[in-house]
């Protein structure tokens, strides 16, 4: 009988195939009493388990692909961190010695008290990495088990080889095994919109659904499956007009992609010849080639902040300086605009206080910095420097208040004061712009336009401060709405505030690639869009077959209703 199940798309396309089951070791487990003689045995045993982990992480890093995504390597890095963590790997064979209890065990009962007190420890990093804790413990449980690693199931006889991986939840480092395995989609019961592994599948381009929420209960293993990513469903068991739908649909897809290559140099215009800049988002310097190959025109968004992850220490000035000035000449004069570190809410470093009530809502992005000048003042300098070396523009995250743009001019003024002093060059002419990612910023955009260079649209806060829905929560990502009349509303603000005060703003969230919303952007007056480099020519390709003409009334009739319904029907209309 086939049934249809709906969770959140977060990487379009569809796939077919048969389902496989992933289950996790599950941190239930029996105690028993281990004979004092078998005790050294027993803490051999959890060893022994725990450097299976390790080399089993260790050869996920090894296998990761050239050229694969920056965050691969970062998120297997925090569960190394994790693993090697003596709270994990030490303290449980104390406990094997002291209780005389089997290593299972004694790992559960570290693992439930560590969780317990998750937001006291001591060690910031770990308070942080509750979700990823978990699943380092899974996979030294499933060592315990005796069965480490994944071990894929045998290739299919039958014409639909393409397996669907099914789980619980997925850590990023699955995600890179069984990218190895090539599985053609990943579904998930949990996760949000932004959690990592919808990260990781968005940059693979592989079509993915998180936040299923029963998918593991409903879905039998090798049962068929069609996922359409794009619109967030799964059906399971199809019938054969349902099957042959979609494998034409697939067949146009992949033949859509192939074509999409030859856009690589085409110039971003409308069909009535208005020029729409596309640049890449990137976290690290390595992502650079990727942007480049889809034909970015420039870097709208390094997330800065990366640099600062996964590590015990700070990234210190010449560490940073070589970083930025990497991306600047890689991307050989083309402009690229660096975030200052966004770190406190869901991002953090060792050096950030985490134990605040609301982290959304506390000491994060530029509320951050002004409050730890020195550091603030190490990436001014490191960015000043790397702008003698390329076209470089500074972005600052999170901005609400006119005062915080003036204290940030002000470091910056004292960055370049320091660096003249030292007789070290940088770009005299450098642009300073502001992210608007807060609707307090949007409505008063004035004290913005009047400071600032740029704008640069956060629609991933925006939206979460406009609707009050965590971003991260994946209880109330369903409510994540871009076309809530509210957000349309402040869009369409900003960018005309802006364009009146002949100020640049370019939009740099989620929105800017997904492809059912470039008309609409394009008609509310949206002439500079970044996103991650997997969109850009599917986006690049939708501008060139739009006529800004036509679009413009029905954009109009979108703002000026409140009914979803009909805001959907504008929508298909403007993107038919
Ligand atoms: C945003 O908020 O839209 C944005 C681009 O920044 P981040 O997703 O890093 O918060
Ligand atoms: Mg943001």
């Amino acid at each position: 009988m086939s049934f249809t199940i709906h969770g959140i798309g977060v990487s379009g396309g569809i796939a077919i195939g048969h389902a496989h089951l992933v289950s996790h070791a599950k941190l239930e487990t029996a105690h028993y009493v281990v004979p004092p003689h078998q005790v050294p045995d027993e803490s051999v045993r959890f060893d022994t388990a725990i450097r299976a982990v390790r080399e089993e992480l260790e050869e996920v890093r090894a296998g990761i692909p050239t050229g694969a995504p920056a965050e691969f390597g970062a998120f297997v890095n925090l569960h190394l961190m994790i693993l090697n963590d003596s709270t994990l790997s030490i303290t449980p064979r104390k406990i094997i010695e002291d209780e005389q209890c089997n290593a299972e065990w004694a790992l559960k009962v570290q693992v439930d008290a560590l969780l317990a007190r998750f937001d006291e420890i001591e060690d910031a990093y770990l308070r942080e990495r509750k979700a990823d804790v978990i699943q380092v413990v899974e996979r030294v449980m499933k060592a315990l088990a005796g069965q480490p690693g994944y071990i894929p199931p045998p290739p299919r006889a039958d014409g639909e080889g393409n397996l669907i991986l099914v789980a619980r939840d997925l850590s990023p480092a699955d995600v890179v095994q069984f990218k190895r395995h090539q599985f053609a989609s990943f579904l998930t019961d949990l996760g949000g919109v932004t959690s990592h592994t919808a990260v990781v599948a968005r940059s693979l381009n592989i079509p993915s659904i998180v936040a299923l929420h029963s998918a593991r209960k409903l879905i039998r293993e090798n049962e068929l499956v069609i996922v359409d990513g794009t619109q967030g469903v799964v059906i399971v068991d199809p019938d054969a007009p349902a099957l042959a739908e979609y494998r034409l649909r697939l067949r146009e897809f992949d033949l859509e992609r192939q074509k999409l290559r030859r856009l690589k140099h085409t110039r971003a215009a409308t069909l009535d010849g208005v020029h729409v800049e596309l640049h890449a988002n990137i976290e690290l310097p390595g992502d650079v080639a990727e942007a480049k190959d889809n034909g970015a025109t420039g870097i709208g968004l390094f997330r800065s902040e990366f640099l600062f992850l996964n590590r015990a220490d700070l990234p210190d000035e010449d560490e940073q300086f070589e970083a930025y000035r990497k991306v600047a000449m890689d991307m050989e004069g083309l402009p690229v605009t660096i975030r200052t570190y966004d770190l406190g809410a869901e991002k953090r470093s060792n050096g950030t206080d985490p134990r605040t009530p609301n982290p959304a809502l506390g000491l994060r992005a530029i509320r951050l910095c002004l409050t730890e000048p020195r550091r603030f003042l190490t990436q001014l300098r490191a960015l000043l420097r790397a702008s003698h070396y390329g076209k470089i523009n500074v972005l600052i995250p999170m901005l609400a208040s006119s005062v915080e743009v003036d204290q940030t001019l002000s470091a910056i003024q004292q960055a370049k004061k320091s660096l003249e002093e030292e007789g070290i060059a940088y770009d005299p002419g450098i642009k300073i712009g502001g992210m608007i990612e807060v609707p307090a910023a949007a409505l008063a955009l004035g004290m913005f336009t009047r400071r600032l260079d740029f704008l640069s649209i956060g629609t991933n806060d925006l939206i979460q401060y406009t609707l009050a829905i965590d971003r991260t929560d994946d209880a109330v990502a369903h409510l994540y709405d871009p076309l809530h009349p509210a957000v349309l509303s402040l869009l369409s603000h900003i960018i005309k505030t802006a364009e009146k005060a002949r100020v640049p703003v370019a939009l740099c969230g989620e929105m800017a690639g997904d492809v059912m919303l470039t008309r609409l952007l394009l008609a509310l007056g949206l002439r500079h869009f970044s996103m991650h480099s997997a969109h850009l020519l599917d986006v690049k390709q939708q501008i060139l077959r739009s006529d800004l003409g036509q679009l413009k009334p029905l954009a109009g009739r979108m703002l000026r209703t409140t009914d979803p319904g009909k805001l959907q029907v504008l929508l298909d209309e403007l993107n038919s």
